[in-house]
Formats: C-alpha cells, structure tokens, sequence
C-alpha cells in the first residue's frame, strides 16, 4: 500500500496546491479499485517510483514558484531603515564613565582591541557564526594584538594586569562572543594551567608560541558523565615506563578540533588525584569531533574527545596539578575573565540599540557639514567630548583627530534604529516603555561592570576568594541575561536575526551563563563560603 501511494503521488502531481493536498493521500478505496483495473501501467509505475527515487523534498520542489530558492535579499536592501552589526555602532554604554577607572595603558589597549575587532571581525562574523564556523584568517589578527597570555608575565606572554586582561575579553565579546570565548579558552585554561603547573622547560616550550597564537590550544576538564561535579572525572592516567596511559573521553572541549595542544585532566591511578597532561594533536589513540547544532558560541569548535590508550611522555605531564585544588586556582582566574565577557556582549548590545541617542545631538551638524561644506566646529567639540571613553576626543586636537572623529560621526549616523524605526507616527525611541527599557539596560551595564572591576582590585591584592568571583560571575550573567534579552525586544522582528547582533549575543550568552560553573554551581559556592555549609549534593534522606 505504501508503494501505490507513491505511485499515486507521481501520477497526480499537479501544481495546484488545492488539488495536491487531497491527491497526497488518496483513499485506500481508490488505490485498490485503480490497482485492479490498471495492472500492466501499474508495474510500469512501480518501475517508475523505484526510479524516482528522488528525496521527498526535491518532489515538493517541482511543484513550486519559479522564485522557490532564490537566494536572500542582502539585509541591508531588505530592510535599509537599520545597519547591520557588520558596521559596528560606537561604544555609548560608558555611561559612569569607567574609562577614568583604567590606566593609560588599559586604555590603549581598550581601543587597539576595539578597533581590531570592529574592523576585522564585525563583518564577518554574521557569516561564520550562521555557518557555525571558525574563521581562520582573522588568528593572525588577534596574536598581533599581544593579549594572549594576559597575566603571564615571562615567557614571551604580554604580562597585563588583570583590569586590561578583563577588559580586553569585554572588547571582544562586545563585538563576537565567540572570539572571546576563543581566546579564553586558549589564555585564560590552557595557558594559566601551563603557567601556574607547568615546568620551567614545559613554559619555554609552549608559552611563546601559544601567545603569539601561532599554536593554539584547548583544556579539557568536563566529561560526558561530570560537568558540574568535574572533581569526579574518571578519565584515568596509568604509569607506564617513561611516561603516562590516558584513557576516557571529553566532553564540550571548545577549540578542541584544531588544537595543537590538548591539556587533558586525568586521574591518576596510582594517588587517586587529579593531574593535568599536555597532549599534542595526532597522538595515536586521540580523536576530536566537533559538536554540532549549537544555538549559542556557534563559531567556538566544541568537541567530544576521546582518548583511547594515548601515550603522554612523562616530560608532558604538568608536575604543579597535584589535585583538583590546584585546577581550582586556574578556575578563579579564569572565571573572573569569564566574568567580563557578559558585561562585554551586554555593551555591544546596548550600542545596537541605542545609538539613535547619539543621533539628536551629533548628526544634525554633521548633515549640515557634509551639506554645506561647512561645519560648526563648536557643537561638534562639545559633543565628540561626550565620547571620551574612546580616542575621539576632541576636533580641537588637530585634523587628524579631526579626521577621525568625522569618520566616527558618519558611521555612528548609520545606526539610528530606534530613532528611526517609525511606529504609531513616533520614533520607537519616543515611547516611554522602549525608553525604561533602555535605561534598564544601561544601568544593569553600569553595575555590572563595576563589580566586574572591583573583582580585578580584589585579585590584585589577594582578596578575590572562590565566593566572591562566583557571586560575581552568576549575578553579572544574570544581569546580562536580562540585558540581552531587553535589547532583542527593543528590535523586534530583527531582533532575531543575527544580523543586528542582539539575536546572536542572546543565544551566544546561554553557553557563558552555563560554562565555567553555572549560575546554580557558582550561587552553591558562594553560598558555602558565606555559611560555611556546603549544598553540592542532596541533604541526607529524610526519616520522614
Ligand atoms: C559552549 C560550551 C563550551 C564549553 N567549553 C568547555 C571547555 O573548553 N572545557 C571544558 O572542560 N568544559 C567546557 N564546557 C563544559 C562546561 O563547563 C559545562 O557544560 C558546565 O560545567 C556544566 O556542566 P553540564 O553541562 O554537564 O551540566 P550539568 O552539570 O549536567 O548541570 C545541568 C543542570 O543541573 C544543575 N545542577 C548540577 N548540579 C547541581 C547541584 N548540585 N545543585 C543544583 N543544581 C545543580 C546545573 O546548574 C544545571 O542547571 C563548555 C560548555 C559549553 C556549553
């Protein structure tokens, strides 16, 4: 029967999409009365069906409009009122005005790693997210940049405080969630691992080339069975002559498909402890597959690693990671920069959507400029000034600034959305709510990013317990969960697509509220710190 109702399919194929919708699924009366008086055109049929053996869709294809499958309408024709996030707007969310909380130094560094990623990633990362992947090219790009590594000092690593290392993983994930989480995962794991349990020739081997990015490498600490619980992993690393046996598997291991350096936890079977391995790609017995289907990091390559009796020489195995508590001291520092990549997507979004701000007090000069060739150098000094968070300052300071302000100006004009975007006969921006919502969300910024930057003042001077960064990185992902989930709103419609950014931060945020402890891990370590009760595993059964 299932065979006469492909034949049938074939038979009555029309392109009326009345006529095909009962014709799909003809009676079994029919079928049978049809069978019986037709039997030679049936055999004919079935020879026919074997053959067009073509996938249900490519049927459905036939019938349809000749403008079935024509490619997408590039955004900015669809819809011309809005520029995408491939111009990226200018930062607008300093609205405490941090800036004056950072040396010279992290200032620099601030904008350098700005305009870097406004220039060389904003436009390509709609793509490479869309297709879930990663875009080799730019690597070069963000060594040049001299952030990886952060903190390490020696060892051809930049040696940053920890302020300017925090607020180059915001610089990013303001722009791509993904590249920052890149990095992370490469500086903030691996590479504090080697540097905090590495040997001196182990640091000499690796960290020059890996701050440079012209090696790359991933941490593998979560297992198919433990993530939350990781210190109850069960990949194990035996003793042999001359070196290690690791056998398990990895589970989430983000740049794990391309690593040339694999740190891998382990269990050692001789003390029970855990222990970290530096395994090299291409070592027998080692396979990395990318996960697929991500809604969120999409240009992050998370893989599942198996491990199938891989040899690792005793050279490579890092004599400071004795237990689980010294993987726990890279664990605080890497949450705190965990912590700033939240704060980072909150900005880029919050400029997404309120850049029409800018617009009411700056463009209408600068229209007049480019109109009349003139132009009212003291309106625009004043308000350039307002953006002294970044280098453009004031036209007072030659042409070049000048210049460069002119060139900021005319690219903040293209991201008006909200000013723009007419509903009702009123710019959304007029409307109260869309106004209590923006504010929302630059408040929530502004807190977020002080405790963000107090968190930084507190690791300087050895005050930044595992409760404090945990509180910080669950409440400033919560914050940003709200922040992001506001500015979606704020777009509508194009609030889902990632060409404006915020669909894209929306989703690339639910990965950092969950990895490096999630927001119920991070409240239960706070918790115990602050109690001194621990709440990790289920109380006792009841007698009741
Ligand atoms: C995109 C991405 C990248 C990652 N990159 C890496 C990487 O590079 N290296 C690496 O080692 N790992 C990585 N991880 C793994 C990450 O650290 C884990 O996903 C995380 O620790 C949570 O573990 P889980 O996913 O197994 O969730 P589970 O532990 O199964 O938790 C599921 C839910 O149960 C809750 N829960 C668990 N235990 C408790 C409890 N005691 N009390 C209350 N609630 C509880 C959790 O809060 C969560 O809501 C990555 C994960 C993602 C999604």
């Amino acid at each position: 029967m299932l065979r006469f109702a492909k034949v049938s399919f074939n038979i009555f194929v029309s392109s009326s999409i009345a006529d095909r919708r009962s014709k799909f699924f003809p009676s079994a009366s029919s079928l049978s009365s049809f069978a019986s008086e037709t039997p030679s055109f049936i055999t004919a049929l079935i020879a026919m069906t074997v053959q067009s053996s073509k996938p249900q869709d490519e049927q459905y294809k036939v019938a349809k409009s000749s403008y079935f499958n024509l490619p997408a309408l590039d955004v900015s024709v669809a819809f011309p009122q809005a520029t995408s996030a491939s111009v990226f707007p200018p930062c607008s969310s300093d609205y405490f005005q941090f800036d004056d909380l950072l040396t010279p130094e992290e200032q620099a560094l601030r904008m350098k790693v700005r305009e870097c990623m406004e220039k060389e990633i904003a436009p390509i990362m709609t793509k490479y997210w869309e297709k879930a992947e990663f875009p080799f090219h730019v690597v070069p790009k963000l060594g040049a940049l001299g952030i990886s590594g952060g903190t390490i000092e020696g060892y051809g690593c930049p040696g940053l405080s920890i302020t300017a290392s925090a607020i180059t993983f915001a610089e990013i994930a303001r722009v791509d969630a993904s590249c920052s989480t890149f990095i992370l995962v490469h500086s903030s794991l691996a590479m504090l691992t080697i540097s905090i349990g590495g040997s001196e020739a182990q640091k000499h081997k690796y960290l020059p080339s890996l701050a440079q990015l012209k090696t790359i490498a991933c941490w593998g600490l979560t297992e198919p069975d433990y993530g939350s619980d990781a210190s109850s992993l069960k990949t194990t690393a035996t003793k042999v002559t001359g070196g290690w046996i690791l056998e398990g598997q990895k589970r989430w291991i983000g740049n794990s498909t391309f690593a040339d350096v694999l740190v891998i936890f382990a269990r050692n079977t001789s003390t029970n402890q855990i222990n970290a391995f530096i395994v090299k790609k291409d070592a027998p017995g080692l396979q990395a597959t990318k996960i697929e289907n991500k809604i969120g990091l999409r240009i992050v390559q998370n893989g599942d690693i198996v491990l199938k009796e891989v040899f690792v020489p005793d050279e490579d195995k890092l004599p400071g990671i004795k237990s689980f508590q010294d993987t726990n001291k890279v664990l605080a520092a890497s949450r705190l920069m965990v912590a700033w990549q939240p704060i980072g997507i909150s900005m880029g979004v919050y400029d997404m959507c309120h850049s029409f701000a800018l617009k009411a007090v700056i463009c209408q000069p600068l229209v007049s400029f480019r109109q009349n060739e003139y132009f009212s150098a003291r309106v625009c000094r004043l308000e350039v000034k307002g953006f002294r968070n970044g280098v453009y300052l004031s036209f007072s300071e030659g042409t070049a600034k000048l210049k460069e302000s002119c060139l900021f100006l005319s690219k903040e004009m293209q991201h008006l959305y909200l000013k723009e975007r007419k509903q009702f006969g009123a710019p959304l921006a007029a409307f109260q709510i869309t106004q209590q919502k923006l504010v929302q969300m630059l408040g929530n910024i502004q807190a977020m990013i002080l405790i963000g930057w107090r968190l930084c003042k507190l690791y300087d001077k050895g005050a930044m317990t595992t409760g404090r960064v945990s509180l910080g990185k669950a409440w400033i992902s919560l914050k940003a969960r709200e922040t992001v989930s506001l500015g979606r709103e704020l777009l509508g419609g194009n609030g889902i697509l990632a060409d404006f950014l915020v669909a894209k931060a929306f989703c690339d945020l639910e990965p950092i509220y969950t990895f490096e402890g999630t927001y119920d891990i991070n409240t239960l370590v706070t918790g115990r710190e602050i109690t001194g009760i621990a709440s990790f595993k289920p109380a006792a059964r009841s007698r009741l």
